[in-house]
């Protein structure tokens, strides 16, 4: 087998230089808790292919299913000649994702196309045209949703113009905005709209009720609750990007769920299927049945093996209630996140939710961004053999992803090398 550093050459040869990677080893295996590379390099795996293998790599359920669907058909473009685990998808999206009323749901590939599909379904049903976004917003990187998203390098330099009607207002960022209370922050966000946007042009109001490429940014309490009832009250169609934050990683099948928020629409991706290319739209069917037939689709949204990967996978987090993995894994990669920061000046907080964690690095006594400190930190964990991963607008949140089945074991020294790298 070609060693990691061969591949590497190769790559650089045939690869598009503006794809990157987090580590340059090349995966032979994956599963459990680990990433193995070709030269039989072990990581503990704290990335998840970003929040996307929940219930691991491989995982035999979702092995099994792929393989029989495979051996059955491979694709017919439900478009084309429907079949039953697209609708068996929908179904169980519409009976898990908050909110008691009628849903309705489509499939699409990527995360990015789910959004923009969310936008296209609440412009048709409203007959209005704006989308209101947030600060520290990250919803993808087609010409639609990098107007959506807030933060321009890596993800927007350059690939302009972009999709008008697009207004972006301020974020609860507990951190960042003197601790305003959520209540606060919501009606400086909503007079923002008012004076600027005007309640009647909005179609969408899009937010990540945690934010995920942000900096894994927790919004005060009361500022999710807030802005739901104005969009009640204004007949703007709430969206919930839960794309990241979805299926069992926040320790609730679903983000919003925490503080009783019920969507109108929400947008999944990432942890739907397991690791095969899924994504939806699930919302009131009011709303996403207003759409003429043919309005929404794709050749490969829904794709029958990915559908069978969803069913599987979904199968996996309830047999193993992968929300209580969640809040298990939380309760101790929390603890051992405090205990690292009360001993070292550079951790302004410790912040997020069940599996999802992170902490801000800053120069001390300041809340002054230190990116490079961050990268220090991550280097050394990859050097060790833990794969962590970076976000945040100024580059200086380490967050923490696992598989919500990675073993105690492996949890354990993955927080042992991450101590070590904070020296
Ligand atoms: C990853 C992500 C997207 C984009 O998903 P892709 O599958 O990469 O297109 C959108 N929104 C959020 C919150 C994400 O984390």
């Amino acid at each position: 087998m070609a060693t990691s550093e061969e591949l590497h050459k190769r790559r650089v040869e045939a690869v598009a230089r503006g794809v990157g990677s987090t580590i340059p080893a090349y995966v032979d295996r994956a599963g459990g808790g680990t990433i193995t590379d070709v030269d039989g390099r072990e990581w503990i795996d704290f990335a998840a292919g970003i929040a996307v293998t929940n219930v691991g790599n491989s995982a035999p359920r979702v092995v099994e299913a792929v393989r029989a669907q495979v051996e059955r058909f491979t694709h017919t473009c439900f478009m084309v000649a429907p079949y039953e685990s697209y609708v068996a998808v929908c179904e169980q999206l519409n009976a898990l994702t908050p909110g008691g009323f009628e849903k309705r749901s489509a499939l699409f590939n990527s995360g990015a196309e789910a959004v923009e599909n969310a936008v296209k379904i609440a412009r048709h049903a409203t007959g209005r045209p704006a989308v209101v976004v947030f600060d520290h917003a990250y919803h993808g990187r087609t010409n639609l949703t990098m107007a959506l998203t807030a933060k321009n390098m890596p993800y927007k330099h350059r690939f302009g113009p972009f999709a008008g009607e697009v207004y972006r207002v301020p974020m609860s960022y507990p951190l960042r905005d003197g601790g305003l209370d959520g209540a606060t922050a919501a009606a400086r966000s909503i007079e923002m709209i008012e004076k600027q946007v005007g309640a009647e042009n909005v179609a969408a109001l899009l937010i990540e009720p945690i934010q995920g490429e942000g900096g894994f940014v927790v919004p005060a309490e009361g500022f999710l609750p807030a802005l739901r009832e104005w969009a009640t009250a204004a007949g703007v169609v709430f969206v919930a990007d839960e794309i990241q934050t979805g299926f069992c990683r926040t320790g609730d099948w679903f983000a919003c769920a925490y503080e009783g928020v019920e969507p109108d629409l929400i947008t999944l991706a990432k942890g739907i299927a397991g690791g095969l290319p899924l994504a939806a739209v699930t919302g009131r069917a009011e709303l996403m049945d207003a759409v003429h037939v043919g309005g929404l689709g794709g050749t490969y949204g829904g794709n029958p093996i990915a559908c069978a990967a969803a069913l599987a996978a979904m199968e996996t987090m309830r047999e193993l209630d992968l929300a209580a993995a969640a809040r298990r894994i939380g309760a101790v990669m929390g603890e051992r996140l405090r205990a690292i920061a009360a001993g070292d000046p550079r951790v302004a907080e410790v912040r997020g939710r069940g599996a999802m964690l992170a902490v801000e690095i800053v120069v001390p006594g300041t809340l002054t961004p230190d990116p490079a400190a961050t990268a220090a930190i991550s280097a050394a964990c990859h050097a060790a053999g833990l794969l962590t991963l970076t976000c945040g607008t100024y580059g200086n949140v380490l967050r923490f992803l696992p598989p919500l089945v990675i073993s105690d074991d492996e949890l354990g020294r993955g927080l042992d090398i991450l101590e070590a790298a904070f020296g």
